[in-house]
């Protein structure tokens, strides 16, 4: 479903990464581990195009674009391909939490508001959050946010879903319940194909087809959860281990 080839970035003179290489298929769900700072948020951003890249080639389904040149065109058919749920939410603040799901369908997809708030609530349900769809992002949890961004990626029916540090700005006892919630998304949809950054190894081993350790710019260590958290072969992927041992 996507080839990711020779993929460069650097920002001023600092080079993120010079030849990420990558082949992941329709379903997949990769758990990408790594130092923070080590460019696994750029590489995300890189895939659905918030950062141009440098240099490379990246291939979703039958779309391909050769960085850096990439049309309007190619841009806004990448954007649609996939959908990104961030640490930080990104929720309108001055939306509830049905408007902020619906956004997306009746800006971009011109979808009539009707419709778009019954998607919107259908999704918020999936979630669990249906008594909560006319609640501000203030009135809920970061949990609860959480899940609103959650839902509002659902509605957008791309099937590359980007999770990055999904549950790293939430408070230990909120944590559990968004994982709860992916877990069913991604048990929900077994065609989606999925990349989550996260510290969550635990996670990570429980639902991640492959995983991949990221650092120094390189996919240094790649293989099943058991081959990468348990039983790893490179010392950076041991040191990086044994922090949360
Ligand atoms: P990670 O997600 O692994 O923590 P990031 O991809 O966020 O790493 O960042 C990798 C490096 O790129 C860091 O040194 C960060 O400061 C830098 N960086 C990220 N975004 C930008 C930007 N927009 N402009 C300049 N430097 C950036
Ligand atoms: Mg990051």
């Amino acid at each position: 479903m996507i080839t990711i080839e020779h993929l460069a970035k650097k920002f001023d003179d600092h080079q993120i990464f010079s030849d990420i290489n990558l082949e992941i298929q329709t379903g997949e769900i990769i758990g990408i581990i790594g130092p923070s700072g080590s460019g696994k948020s750029t590489l995300l951003r890189c895939l659905n195009l918030l950062e141009t890249p440098d240099a490379g080639t990246i291939t979703i389904d039958d779309q391909q674009i050769v960085a850096p040149h990439i049309t309007k065109a190619q841009r806004l058919k990448f954007r649609q391909a996939s959908t990104m749920v961030f640490q930080q939410f990104n929720l309108f603040r001055q939306k509830n939490a049905w408007e902020n799901v619906a956004e997306g369908l009746i800006t971009v997809k011109k979808i009539p508001k009707d419709e778009a708030k019954a998607r919107a609530l259908q999704e918020l349900d999936r979630v669990g959050l249906a008594p909560y769809a006319n609640f501000y992002p203030e009135q809920l949890s970061g949990g609860q946010k959480q899940r609103v961004a959650i839902a509002r990626s659902l509605a957008t029916d791309a099937k590359l879903l980007l999770l990055d540090e999904p549950t790293s700005a939430l408070d230990l006892e909120l944590v559990g319940e968004v994982l709860q919630t992916l877990k069913q998304v991604v048990l929900d949809h077994p065609n989606f194909t999925v990349i989550l950054v996260s510290h969550e190894l635990g996670f990570v081993q429980e639902v991640a087809s492959r995983v991949l350790f990221f650092d120094d710019g390189r996919i240094q260590e790649a293989g099943t959860p058991d081959e990468v958290l348990v039983h790893p072969q490179h010392e950076r992927t041991k040191q990086f281990l044994a922090r949360f041992a």
